[in-house]
């Protein structure tokens, strides 16, 4: 086992890491920006080194500083967490050069898998269900035009390289191709470097189901259930759940056989996640799969009882996951609510500041991971996450009881946050019931500001 590990990250979730390295005996070096420097996880790791200014290019994604700190500091490992470089290929093998080991796939997986279109070819042409739509990247609009005839409209313009729903432009008429394929484009170009675009038909009243997985060194592969993040807006994850009630026990076992086959067919290591959509037909297509922990990964803790992170680094370390697909047992329901430094009545703007007053909801079933606290300033410059509200419940009722609860005990001033917008989700029928699609937040939005019927 590693005896020191640095965390190139900030907020809740370099806390969630340094949390588990304690746990394992492992000394922790936090790395931050001159704007975190009173931040909790500096404050709670072994060590901590500055790497730079506020700005993210010159710190978190400052490759050579974060490298030197692990150097200077003698860290075997560097945890990445999500967002920043923890998709970031060259991070991965400048790591291994460097002869630290890297807390995640080999650079190659990332590779393959940051390339949609080319993980949609590789997945296909071993029978993964894959949405319908174009083999390879789309040159220019009269191309687009041409797949577009073939694929059908609405489709989805979607860039190569994307994340966090970026460079995404849903296409409902062939009026509409131009103007979006030049947005979608200039938006990958400024996002990721590359114009690169691809087609896919869009799927309606549909919803994104993933799969949470581990792979060892030693070729076990397993999957820890499914959770359904098809509350989002902008194609971001607002809350997430598991189990899904869309899945029965034979679903689960089809969907969670076909995840784990994903990974050991790219020899994929480390935790990641398989993204489908499902569509009430119980067809299911492979989206992407990302090579990282999620942001949503303490819903599938919560109801499976592993502590992923710890297993993530266990991995990491050489070890053997030391249990079988059919230990790993769904017990009650999970939920999460991301709570955001955000103004949901003014269009989700951020809305950065002090924190005046924070207080922390608890009790029976109720989980909160943040770095936030009282007196702290939430900067600007990275992104609104303040908290991940999570309640457990022995069925999906009380997960909901807990979270409502949950939700009113939860006090932040100072700044707006996305509260009163969880607060109206889950008191919504249709969510109650677990008869929401991807588009359910967009749909219910529009209804709220009276635009219903209207584009
Ligand atoms: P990103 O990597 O940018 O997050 P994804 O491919 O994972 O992009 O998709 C993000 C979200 O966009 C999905 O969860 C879903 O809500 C929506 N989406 C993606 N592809 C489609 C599609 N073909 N049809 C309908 N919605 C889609």
């Amino acid at each position: 086992m590693f005896s020191k590990i640095l965390v190139a990250n900030r907020g809740e979730i370099a806390l969630r890491i340094i949390r588990a390295c304690k746990e394992l005996g492992i000394n922790t070096v936090a790395v931050f920006s001159k704007e975190d420097e009173n931040s909790l996880p500096v404050h709670f790791a072994d060590e901590a080194i500055c790497i730079g200014p506020r700005e993210p290019t010159k710190s978190y994604l400052n490759i050579p500083q974060i490298v030197s700190a692990a150097e200077v500091a003698g860290a075997e490992a560097i945890h990445p967490g999500y967002g920043f470089l923890a998709e970031n290929e060259q991070f991965a093998e400048i790591c291994r050069s460097s002869g630290i080991n890297f807390i995640g796939p080999p650079h190659e997986v990332i590779k393959k898998l940051g390339n949609k279109v080319e993980a949609r070819n590789i997945l296909s042409k071993v029978g993964i269900p894959v949405i319908p739509g174009s083999k390879e990247v789309i040159k220019d609009k009269a191309e687009a035009k041409r797949a577009a005839s073939h694929i059908g409209y609405p489709l989805v313009l979607k860039a190569s390289l994307g994340g966090g729903g970026r460079g995404m432009r849903v296409v409902k008429e062939e009026k509409n191709l131009d103007l979006m394929f030049d947005l979608a484009q200039q938006e990958a170009k400024a996002s990721f470097g590359e114009a690169d675009l691809y087609i896919e038909k869009y799927l309606s009243k549909a919803r994104h189901i993933e799969f949470q997985i581990l792979a060892d060194e030693y070729g076990n592969v397993f999957h820890f259930g499914e959770r359904n993040c098809s509350i989002q807006r902008r194609y971001q994850k607002l809350i997430e759940e598991s189990p899904s009630l869309a899945l029965d026990g034979s679903l689960r076992k089809k969907m969670g056989d076909v995840a784990v086959k994903v990974a050991k067919i790219l020899d994929y290591k480390g935790a990641g996640t398989v993204e489908f959509l499902l569509n009430d037909n119980r067809d299911f297509y492979f989206i992407e799969m990302n090579t990282r922990l999620q942001v949503e990964h303490p819903v599938t803790e919560m109801v499976t009882g592993k502590d992923l992170v710890k297993d993530q680094i266990r991995i990491a370390a050489g070890e053997e996951l030391l249990y079988s697909q059919k230990d790993i047992k769904i017990q009650g329901f999970s939920m999460e609510c991301r709570i955001n430094a955000e103004d949901p009545d003014k269009n989700f703007t951020s809305s950065p500041g002090k924190i005046t007053t924070f207080h922390l909801p608890g009790g029976p079933g109720v989980r909160v991971d943040t770095h936030i606290f009282n007196g702290c300033h939430v900067s600007p410059s990275y992104d609104s996450l303040l908290a991940k509200l999570i309640t457990w419940g022995e069925d999906r009722n009380e997960a909901i009881v807990r979270m409502k609860r949950a939700l009113e005990e939860f006090v932040i001033e100072g700044v707006k946050t996305t509260i009163p917008f969880h607060q109206m989700i889950i008191e919504d029928e249709h969510f109650i019931r677990g008869a929401f699609y991807i588009d359910f937040v967009e749909e219910k939005l529009r209804k709220k500001a009276g635009l219903e019927g209207k584009q």
